[in-house]
């Protein structure tokens, strides 16, 4: 039987991202831009999501970019800004590692480490993710499906981490409207085979951001225990991902429909 494997715990995990709590049945929001990109843009993107009881900022720092040509992130000036950022707000920071030599130092800045989708299949980087003990996000790849997803936190687990959240970001199917096909099934169907929990990601999932809201909502009515989401001070000049990115008053819209819909869910049970 493998560690991730449902009947291997008698409950459901809860992981602990400094002192918020995933899994525990109340619903967690990360929020924050794709890419870190200034001190400032970075700033006041904290502040509002703060302000919104959003505890979880991401942030890419390393981002992997389809073109090499694009912004591929401020690497560790980008570690420094959302260390700096995280401290003096007190939220926590997620950011994304892309390969094993980054290890030791994302971790040294980072509250939580991101695997990317390009990366669910990196199986070196997995093991040594595994080996950090820090909370991991794993997002599922693009064209995986959900054994291989869960084969790939079982790398993590077997290291001794089982500090893992999955992330539904949606999948690569013949629909090109949408960036990626939004797998809503992949929740119910990870928490029958699974104990860890899965938060979604409707950025990436329809990479429109008319799109993010009732993703995020499809999310939470299909039993995901919490979103992330990329919200950008002024999503029209975003370095990467401007056409999904919320600007804060889309993102604050946002929040108050999710609590809406939570209260809703709960009484409908
Ligand atoms: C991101 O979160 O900005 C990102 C690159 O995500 P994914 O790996 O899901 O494409
Ligand atoms: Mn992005």
């Amino acid at each position: 039987m493998k560690r991730v494997d449902r009947k291997s715990e008698s409950e459901n995990s809860i992981v602990k991202i400094g002192n918020s709590l995933i899994g525990n049945g109340e619903l967690t929001v990360v929020a924050g831009p794709c890419a870190v990109e200034s001190e400032m843009q970075l700033y006041q993107t904290a502040c509002h999501i703060k302000k919104l009881g959003v505890q979880i900022l991401r942030g890419g720092a390393f981002k992997p970019r389809t073109s090499p040509y694009s912004f591929k992130g401020l690497g560790l000036e980008g570690l420094k800004i959302l260390q700096s950022v995280g401290k003096e707000t007190g939220l926590s920071v997620i950011t994304e590692v892309m390969n094993v030599r980054d290890v030791e130092r994302v971790v040294r800045y980072a509250d939580a480490l991101q695997i990317g989708s390009r990366n669910m299949h990196n199986f070196s980087l997995l093991t040594e993710v595994g080996k950090s003990k820090k909370p991991v996000v794993l997002k599922r790849g693009l064209c995986a499906t959900i054994e291989e997803w869960l084969c790939a936190a079982e790398y993590i687990l077997l290291e001794g981490n089982s500090n893992v959240i999955l992330c539904e970001r949606g999948i690569r199917t013949f629909e090109t409207y949408t960036r990626n096909t939004m797998d809503i099934s992949a929740i119910p169907a990870v928490k029958n085979l699974s104990h860890l929990p899965i938060i979604v990601d409707p950025s990436h999932a329809g990479g429109r951001r008319e799109l993010v809201a009732p993703l995020a909502k499809a999310a939470l009515a299909a039993g995901a225990d919490g979103i992330m989401v990329e919200v950008h001070p002024n999503p029209e000049e975003a370095l990467s991902d401007g056409a999904q990115s919320l600007d804060f008053m889309e993102f604050s819209r946002l929040m108050e429909q999710m609590s809406a819909a939570n209260v809703m869910l709960k009484h409908i049970g």
